[in-house]
């Protein structure tokens, strides 16, 4: 039987069906959707993971990878019907090198993001992809998913990131592609078919990832803004003239911080909630502290800012970043969420905003809008709550079809309907309507390549 045999691959302490102990791994992070499994396999070894899928290959079992299980689209859970096997790799997190000439790293699937950033830290370097998430969710998880986070500006996305990946594939074969190299021509490059294929491809067991020379102390700098199309102009104005120092440059709207100081205790709002927009941001190298002073001086001089402040110390600093970490946790209380992460090219932010709110007005007036985001990348998370005190199963079933526009817009605008999360269960129709039948014809097709049985991951992104 398929149980017994990955009992005896995985040894006793590598598995589970213990109710209690898989309840927290079946249920999905935004609480919408529970799966079921056969059992949770944990294996410590690439060879276990390769003897693992090899064994539900022959039975033709599907096979769910999960990380930190802290995917935003319902991605890393089996289906409900009892029969997939989960495969957690949270016990395959060895750090197996680190080459501080080389700035590169070679970390395992189930390691921890902190973990990677620490281990990097260590040796004078940094690992820049940094998201809220991060001591929970694993390095595997974030290539899986391509995950952005507050860095990319500066460093890229996930993908970015990697020199050379392990993968198990689906008959079980062990891919060794763990180069750490700079310049490599040689063929196609295999990785990036893996990177972004949310499990669905192969499973990465292990990663050779890029460090970066660590910048020091940081300058962290809040700023009160008239509008989001002036933090646009401040972002270009920035890094114009500091050389792109700039890590990280996110927006927030006034009710995301509103919310924030209602529900979270010791937050102090440099600016109060007064002024319609806010940005934070982080420059790279201490000694731009003084030439980003005149450039924001010189923003609140001509208008574009209303008012600026740089964080004195390291801790104000995280003060300042406390506030922007905890808006998705302070828009619980205030009910339910139509939650949006999308992406438009930078130009056309003000746009998308100005015509998003008419469509707000339009088809939901009542409903309180909560945008923030990665506004250097074009990420806006463009959340929308509930009207206070209203029924929030009614209102997420009337909001359909302002999501619909929503997305409808950002198309119209050459955006993309999922910028950082993936498609996962939740966004497989948009999927299917947005990206167009050849484009979707060429992952089918890769898919049928990699995985003819169909057993990583079925169901998700498709
Ligand atoms: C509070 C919070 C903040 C977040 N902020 C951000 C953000 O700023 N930017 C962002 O991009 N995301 C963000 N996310 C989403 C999430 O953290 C990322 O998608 C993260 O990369 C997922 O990592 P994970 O280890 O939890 O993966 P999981 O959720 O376990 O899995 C995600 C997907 O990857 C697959 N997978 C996992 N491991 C492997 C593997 N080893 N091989 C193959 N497939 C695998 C799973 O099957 C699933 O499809 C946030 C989530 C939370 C809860």
């Amino acid at each position: 039987m398929l149980t017994d045999k990955l009992k005896q691959i995985v040894g006793t302490t590598g598995w589970s069906t213990d109710p209690d102990t898989l309840a927290p791994h079946l249920l999905e992070r935004r609480g919408n959707l529970t799966g079921k499994t056969l059992i949770m396999v944990m294996p410590e070894t690439t060879e276990q993971v390769s003897r693992i899928v090899a064994a539900c290959a022959e039975s033709g079992t599907a096979l769910v990878p999960q990380g930190g299980n802290t995917s935003l689209c319902a991605g890393a859970i089996p289906d409900d019907s009892g029969k997939q096997v989960l495969l957690s790799l949270s016990r395959l997190s060895a750090i197996r090198s680190i080459d501080p000439d080389n700035f590169s790293i070679v970390v395992e699937a189930g390691c921890i993001l902190a973990n990677v950033q620490n281990a990097a830290m260590e040796v004078d370097r940094i690992f820049p992809l940094s998201l809220s998430a991060e001591g929970s969710c694993q390095i595997g998880g974030n290539l899986a998913t391509n995950a952005g986070g507050i860095n990319v500006l500066r460093y890229g996305t996930a993908r970015q990131q990697v020199l050379g990946l392990e993968v198990v594939l689906a008959d079980g074969t062990i891919w060794n592609g763990l180069r750490s190299l700079r310049k490599d021509t040689a063929g196609y490059d295999m990785k990036q078919v893996f990177l972004g294929s949310e499990g669905t491809l192969g499973i990465i067991t292990a990663a050779s990832l890029k460090l970066y020379p660590n910048p020091g102390n940081i300058t962290t700098a809040w700023v009160a803004m008239r509008s989001a199309q002036h933090a646009v102009q401040l972002l270009a104005s920035v890094r114009q003239q500091l050389s792109d120092q700039v890590m990280a440059f996110e927006l927030m709207s006034d009710r995301a911080l509103r919310f924030v100081r209602r529900h979270i205790s010791d937050v102090t709002l440099p600016f109060g909630d007064d002024y319609p927009w806010h940005v934070l941001l982080d420059v790279a190298i201490a000694e731009h502290q003084e030439l980003l002073e005149a450039v924001l001086g010189a923003a609140v001089e001509d208008g574009i800012a209303v008012d600026a402040i740089i964080a004195k110390s390291a801790q104000e600093a995280e003060k300042f970043w406390r506030i922007r970490h905890s808006i998705s946790e302070a828009q619980r209380p205030e009910g339910a969420n139509l939650k949006h992460d999308i992406a438009v090219p930078i130009c056309q932010i003000d746009t998308f905003l100005t015509r998003g709110q008419a469509l707000l007005e339009e088809i939901m007036p009542e409903a309180r809008l909560v945008a923030f985001g990665h506004v250097g990348d074009g990420n806006l998370h463009y959340n929308i709550a509930q009207p206070a005190g209203a029924n929030a199963a009614e209102f997420l079933a009337a909001g359909s079809g302002l999501s619909e526009a929503i997305y409808k817009l950002v198309d119209d605008l050459d955006g993309s309907f999922s910028a950082e999360h993936g498609v996962g269960v939740s966004k497989k129709a948009l999927l299917a309507q947005y990206r167009g039948s050849t484009e979707i014809e060429l992952m089918k097709t890769l898919k049928k390549a990699l995985d003819p049985q169909n057993i990583f991951n079925p169901g998700k992104v498709f």
